[in-house]
């Protein structure tokens, strides 16, 4: 998954990748009903996808007696139990032909109990899923009247007690007509519009989405990857030839990084709606990857955002293959325990922007502009007072479904990605200058990704945390335990910045965002004042829509939280003129070096009041900047290593 775009001033693509559903590798202390054999078939009726109408039978072996299915109920990729049970209707069970008495589980409401007639070898459950919203963060089903992304893990029930991995499937899928389609699933046959896939486990099933529509088209990468996009319009499939270059780059990278591949195929599901906007979910052999619909082809849309596709490549390795043992449950009712997602998430976030960056789908100016804008945010929050970084790691299940308001108070699920991206620069530029540049965090990669091809179905490899450590001390001896305790585990009132400043640049504020950050408020409609006057606004929509004014996120360390401001009160007036961005931002400037406040009217709910702010630093902004007393090892970190990178212009802000 993606880091959220809950961080306003981390915005950089959003994502929380996810997981997958695991892999029978893991045993569980649950006590499980009797396993049945035999071959599941699942049929899944998406027609009536612009409707959000999806109807599915689902045929499971079964013996007479007692038996119980389950609805999945852990998502891989999620991190959490989000299986949108909600939206399950007219549910019946049959066998023979005949309709069967079922009830819910009172505790486990996932599980669903009914008694299987003598001389039924099987029973079939046909549901609808139905009213799934399009909007960022959901689990698909997801669609418009135009495309769909489709994943099996909402269309299956299955025996309780049944692993994934040892589960096999027969599945179809039927499309609306006429639309085409792309998936890492191997197809056996396509009749009209009915796709039948070849056998495959639940768990390769679960793990592969599909994506299809009105306006959908392949675009080799070379090799055995591809890049399968479906747009809301046809326009929006002319991609930008400097994306598509970096994209054929990109799958050369992420092998040269990690080693050999872990997948047969690869495909990037590239899915361009605006109604369904930015997420990334990670699969072993493709990528979930959502975003509005000119992000391929207009750069102020892609470039905010470049590391989304990386990101979720990089999870082919990391987080698919190599999976911490606790999110490697056997199936997807187990709880997933995410304490590793430091590594999981936080290493991902890294090597998502180096792969992005080496790739060159991102300049290496923005990727600086990005590190900017991370590092500052996870400096200035005040909730790194009491949470570590762990913790934000072992409560991601309700952290990632958190509100956005009082994030920075809360700290976000969002932070292990991107604290986690400042430590394993750290630990990179570590192991450079540990080795005088004759190693780096490469050579850890490659040794976490096996070196070697898979060719057949991938399987995981799982790892615990003194994995990570030993690797670590493969590449060059340290105390690596002492490293990640004292960054992971440890309060610490300040970010990690060692990675930035020993690789050879400062964090600096000025009174001008960056490229990149400018690109991400006007992306994101909003005014961000975070790092003077202390808060985000929310500005109108291109559409003129929204509450022009209305305080999103506040720091607690700035003046507008010390002069009582909070999230979702509104300003109607500053300095006696009516709200508006010009407004706010030339009072900014007004009372820079000065020494009287700025006076606000602010609505509360349905009462209005006066407030004044003492502020007086005018607009400040994050930026690196190169330290010419320390060698630049980041240049070396994010170039590219499979080709040579024509010399980038110097950076010209976007008008
Ligand atoms: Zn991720």
């Amino acid at each position: 998954m993606i880091r959220s775009r809950i961080d306003a001033s981390t915005r950089v693509a959003a994502l929380f990748v996810f997981i997958v559903l695991s892999i029978a590798v893991i045993g569980t202390s649950r006590p499980l009903a009797a396993q049945p054999t035999g071959v599941m078939h699942v049929a899944l009726d998406a027609s009536q996808a612009s409707r959000k109408i999806f109807h599915v039978a689902v045929t499971m072996p079964a013996a007479p007696g007692a038996f119980t299915f389950v609805y999945p109920q852990w998502i891989p990729g999620y991190h959490g139990p989000v299986g949108p049970i909600e939206d399950v209707v007219d549910m019946h069970v049959l066998a023979n032909g005949k309709t069967l008495e079922w009830r819910r589980d009172l505790v486990d409401m996932y599980a669903v109990h009914t008694t299987v007639p003598a001389g039924a070898a099987s029973i079939e459950v046909d549901f609808d899923l139905v009213g799934a919203d399009s909007k960022n963060g959901q689990n698909p089903p997801l669609s418009t009247s135009q495309l769909a992304i489709l994943e099996y893990s909402g269309f299956v029930v299955y025996p309780q007690g049944a692993t994934a991995e040892g589960t096999p499937v027969d599945a179809s899928v039927t499309l609306p007509h006429g639309w085409t389609f792309g998936t890492a699933l191997p197809v056996a046959s396509q009749s009209g519009d009915t796709v039948v896939f070849k056998r495959a486990s639940l768990y390769t099933l679960v793990d592969s989405p599909i994506v299809t529509g009105a306006h959908e088209k392949a675009f080799p990468l070379g090799g055995n990857q591809e890049l399968d996009v479906s747009a809301e319009s046809d326009a929006a499939l002319a991609l930008a030839p400097s994306f598509l270059t970096g994209m054929k780059h990109l799958v050369e990278e992420g092998p040269a990084l990690y080693g050999g591949r872990h997948y047969r195929d690869y495909h990037f599901l590239l899915t361009l709606s605006d109604p369904i906007g930015y997420e990334g979910i990670e699969h072993h052999e493709s990528s979930d990857d959502r975003a509005p619909e000119k992000y391929g082809k207009d750069t102020k849309v892609y470039r905010p955002s470049a590391d989304l596709l990386p990101h979720e490549y990089s999870h082919s390795w990391n987080g698919k293959y190599r999976r911490p043992a606790d999110l490697a449950v056997p199936d997807y009712q187990a709880p997933e325990k995410t304490d590793l997602l430091w590594v999981y998430e936080g290493l991902n976030q890294y090597n998502g922007e180096k792969l992005a960056t080496r790739a060159r789908i991102s300049s290496f100016d923005d990727e600086l502009d990005r590190l900017a804008m991370t590092a500052a945010a996870m400096d200035m929050q005040s909730g790194r007072d009491w949470r570590p970084i762990r913790d934000t790691a072992d409560g991601a299940p309700f952290l990632y479904v958190a509100p956005n308001n009082f994030y920075e108070q809360r700290r976000s699920a969002g932070d292990f990605y991107s604290e986690g991206d400042l430590i394993w620069l750290d630990a990179d530029v570590t192991i450079r200058r540990l080795t005088h540049d004759a190693k780096s965090l490469d050579d850890f990669c490659k040794l976490w990704g096996d070196g070697n091809d898979t060719t057949s179905v991938p399987k995981v490899h799982p790892y615990v945390e003194a994995d990570v450590i030993a690797l670590l001390n493969k590449v060059v001896p340290y105390d690596w335990a002492g490293f990640f305790q004292h960054r992971i585990d440890e309060i610490r009132p300040s970010a990690p910045l060692d990675g930035i400043t020993n690789g050879g640049y400062k964090l600096v504020y000025t009174d001008t965002p960056s490229a990149i950050e400018s690109l991400s408020d006007d992306n994101g409609h909003e005014l961000d004042t975070l790092y003077s006057f202390g808060a985000t606004f929310s500005l109108a929509g291109d559409d003129g829509s929204g509450d022009e004014g209305t305080i999103g996120n506040i720091l607690t360390r700035s003046p507008a939280f010390q002069a009582g401001l909070a999230p979702g009160m509104r300003v109607i007036a500053v300095d006696g003129r009516k709200w508006s961005e010009d407004a706010f931002r030339d009072a900014l400037a007004a009372h820079k070096g000065g020494h009287e406040p700025m006076h606000l009217i602010v609505e509360n709910v349905d009462r209005f009041f006066d407030v004044d702010v003492p502020v007086y630093t005018g607009e400040r902004y994050p930026h690196l900047v190169r330290d010419p007393a320390v060698p630049d090892e980041l240049a070396k970190v994010y170039a590219p290593k499979t080709f040579v990178a024509p010399p980038e212009a110097p950076e010209t802000p976007e008008p």
